[in-house]
C-alpha cells in the first residue's frame, strides 16, 4: 500500500511539474515570437508636476498584443522572460522604442517630458548596459536628460559596489536614474544616501490604503527624499483625497488614474503640450 501511494503521489508531483514547464515552455517561444513579428508595443502613463500641474514625465509601460490571448499583463509574462536571456532582448526593445518615440514627440512640437522606462534585474547587471544606454540615445538623438532608469528597490541594494559604479556612470552620462516600488524592500538608509539617484517613486500599496500608518509612512518617505535631494513622485493616485494630501505633504509628482491611466503613443497628444 506504501508502494503504491508513493508512486501515486510522484505520479502527481510530476505531471504538475512538467505542465507548468510545458507551459513556461510555450510562453517562451510565444515571447520569442512575440519579438519578431512586433507584438509589442509601449504604453505612456503621465506623471504630474504638483507644482505646476504640467505633465513632466511618462511612464513607459510594456503591452503585449498576443494573437489569441488578447492583451497580456507585463507582470505574467515579464518573471517568465526574466528567467531566460529573453528579458535582455525585450529590455533593449524597449529602451529604443521608448527613446525613439519621445523624440519623435520633440520633433512634432511638443513640449519636451522625461521618459521612465523599467530596468528587469538581468538587464541592469549586464556589464555593458551604460554602453547600451549611450548607444541608443545616440541612434535616436534623445538627449539624456529626457532619459530615466527606473530599478528596484532590491536591485539598488544588492550588490552595492556593482551598483554604485553603474549609477555614477548613468548619472556621468546624463540620465536620470529612480528607485520603483519603494517602501516594500529593504533599503538601508546608510547606502540610499551614498546613491547616486535622482527619484524615489513611492510604491502605490502606501497611497491605497488611506491607513494613519501609511500617512506617516508617506510623510516620511516625502521628508526623507528631500533631505537626500531626491525628487519624489507618488504611484497608484487614484482619487482627489489622496491627490491633496500628496499636494499638503509637498509630494514632488504623482502618477496613477487620477491623472491618467497608461495610454497608446497615439492618445499622448491630448495630454502633451505644444511648445508654439
Ligand atoms: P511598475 O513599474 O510599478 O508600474 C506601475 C504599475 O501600476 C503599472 O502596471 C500601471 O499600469 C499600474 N498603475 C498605474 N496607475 C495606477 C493606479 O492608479 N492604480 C492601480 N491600481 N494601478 C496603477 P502594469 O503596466 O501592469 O505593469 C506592472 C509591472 O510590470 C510594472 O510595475 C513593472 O514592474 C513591470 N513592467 C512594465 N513594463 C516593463 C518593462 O518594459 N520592463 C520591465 N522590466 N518591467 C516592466
Ligand atoms: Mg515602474
Ligand atoms: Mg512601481
Ligand atoms: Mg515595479
Amino acid at each position: 500500500v506504501i508502494k503504491k501511494n508513493n508512486r501515486n503521489n510522484y505520479k502527481v508531483f510530476e505531471s504538475s511539474i512538467s505542465k507548468d514547464f510545458k507551459a513556461m515552455l510555450k510562453m517562451e517561444t510565444d515571447l520569442r515570437k512575440a519579438l519578431q513579428d512586433n507584438q509589442f508595443e509601449l504604453h505612456y502613463q503621465p506623471q504630474k508636476d504638483l507644482m505646476s500641474g504640467n505633465c513632466v514625465g511618462l511612464e513607459a509601460l510594456l503591452r503585449w498584443n498576443h494573437p489569441d490571448m488578447g492583451y497580456v499583463s507585463p507582470a505574467t509574462f515579464i518573471p517568465i522572460a526574466e528567467k531566460t536571456s529573453l528579458i535582455l532582448e525585450i529590455g533593449q526593445w524597449v529602451l529604443k522604442e521608448a527613446c525613439r518615440q519621445n523624440k519623435e514627440w520633440q520633433y512634432q512640437g511638443y513640449s519636451p517630458v522625461v521618459v521612465a522606462v523599467n530596468l528587469s534585474a538581468k538587464q541592469f547587471h549586464q556589464p555593458d548596459l551604460v554602453e547600451q544606454v549611450e548607444a541608443i540615445l545616440e541612434k535616436t538623438r534623445l538627449s539624456p536628460r529626457y532619459l530615466e532608469l527606473e530599478i528596484t528597490e532590491s536591485m539598488a541594494m544588492s550588490h552595492e559596489e556593482d551598483i554604485l559604479q553603474t549609477l555614477y556612470e548613468l548619472r556621468n552620462l546624463g540620465v536620470h536614474v529612480s528607485i520603483d516600488d519603494f517602501g516594500t524592500g529593504y533599503s538601508s538608509l546608510k547606502y540610499l544616501s551614498r546613491f547616486p539617484v535622482s527619484k524615489l517613486k513611492i510604491d502605490k500599496a502606501f497611497i491605497h490604503d488611506a491607513h494613519k500608518h501609511n500617512e506617516a509612512i508617506v510623510k516620511s518617505i516625502i521628508n526623507m527624499s528631500h533631505s537626500l535631494n531626491m525628487k519624489v513622485i507618488a504611484e497608484g493616485v487614484e482619487t482627489r483625497e489622496q491627490f491633496t494630501f500628496l499636494k499638503q505633504e509637498l509630494c514632488d509628482e504623482m502618477q496613477g488614474f487620477y491623472y491618467h491611466k497608461p495610454l497608446p503613443a497615439t492618445h499622448l497628444e491630448q495630454v502633451l503640450s505644444k511648445l508654439h
